[in-house]
């Protein structure tokens, strides 16, 4: 929230601020002390405005205190840089305080009001130059921001099933068949593409029921960098992986094809993370015989749970969404324990 709440501005908006108040000041009090209170009194401005500024970036949450999908793809895409910049504002803001104490004394006994202008002047400088100095850093954390409160949706601490499969397997059909509200789509972070949020009463507790269009629906080589990346941290999302396999006869994609993709969120996505994935033969109403066979004995062979459903008749999506939770629920009973462990 606090996240969400806080303005981040750019340089320019800063020294703009600046720049606009510090015109306003006017001398309180005749006489060279006067002036000398009034040069105090711009350095102190210029002081106030980039401390709340930097106290404000110093409190941005740290990757370690966001859900482990929003630390993992804000890692994988910017390494430690994000981190780096909240880390880098406590230290501008020690820099910060430094400068004030030291000009502080220095002008006020400064010996006439010209030397203390030229002392403004320089603390005035070093000051802005801090700020100036922390422009890449105030990029990340923009670029960061954005994009992140832009999932609002999942950020919530609730069992997630991730719905992948190849285009036209029938995702959003079983998403909208299951999900108790029509689903909320919002941006990917980062990427150009979309994430689709349904929402299921388990009876384990309530879950997301995702989709990823363009991601997880294709094969990992057909990704650019950034989507590649959005790609694995799936990873910290999933609680479980149902995977769509299209045995009608309009399906765009053979069964061997279908599963070379799931294969790559196998070893990318669910080994890594202890992820099961279910995999969910559908269309069963229009099935093409051979598809099929060849559809259940590649689960098979790979030791995976197998199920049959029609997500536009509804047959088979009960015991679907039973198996779904179940897994969902102990993979996220798991991941809460493992987590609390870590905090103690
Ligand atoms: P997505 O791209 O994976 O989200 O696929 P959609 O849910 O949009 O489905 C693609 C098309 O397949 C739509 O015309 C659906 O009505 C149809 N479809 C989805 N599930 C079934 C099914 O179980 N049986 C049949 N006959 N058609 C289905």
């Amino acid at each position: 929230r606090l996240f969400k709440e806080t303005h981040i501005p750019s340089i320019e908006e800063v020294v703009e601020r600046i720049g606009r108040r510090y015109r306003r000041l006017r001398p309180r009090r005749r006489g060279a002390k006067g002036l000398i209170e009034f040069e105090l009194k711009r350095v102190e401005l210029v002081y106030n405005i980039l401390r709340s500024v930097f106290e404000k970036l110093a409190k941005l949450p740290p990757t370690k205190y966001m859900n482990e999908y929003h630390a993992l793809l804000i890692k994988s895409i910017y390494g430690d840089a994000y981190d780096k910049a909240i880390e880098r504002a406590r230290y501008a803001l020690r820099l910060l305080e430094q400068l004030w104490n030291d000009y502080r004394l220095l002008i006020v006994t400064a010996e006439n009001p010209r030397e203390a202008a030229r002392l403004r002047k320089e603390a005035a400088g070093r000051m802005i130059s801090v700020w100036r100095r922390y422009k890449k850093h105030v990029d990340v954390l923009i670029e960061v921001k954005n994009e992140i409160i832009k999932t609002h949706v999942v950020s919530e601490n609730l069992p997630v099933i991730v719905v992948a499969g190849i285009p036209s397997a029938g995702k959003s059909t079983l998403i909208r068949r299951v999900s108790s509200a029509e689903p909320e789509i919002a941006a990917y972070p980062f990427t150009t593409k979309t994430i689709i949020v349904g929402k299921l009463r388990c009876p384990q507790l309530e879950t997301y029921i995702v989709d990823t269009p363009g991601i997880l629906d294709r094969p990992y080589e057909e990704l650019n960098d950034i989507e590649k990346k959005a790609y694995v941290a799936l990873r910290a999302l999933a609680d479980v992986i149902v995977f769509l396999v299209d045995v009608s006869p309009e399906r765009i994609l053979d069964v061997q094809q279908q599963y070379h993709i799931l294969d790559q969120i196998h070893d990318t996505i669910a080994e890594p993370a202890g992820t099961d994935i279910i995999v969910v033969i559908n269309k069963v109403d229009v099935k093409e015989e051979a598809a099929l066979k060849e559809a259940v004995s590649n689960a098979l062979a790979r030791g995976l749970t197998v199920i049959e459903i029609s997500a536009l008749t509804g047959h088979g999506v009960d015991m679907l969404l039973q198996l779904a939770c179940d897994k969902a629920f102990k993979h996220f009973i798991k991941r809460s324990n493992l987590y609390l462990e870590f905090e103690e």
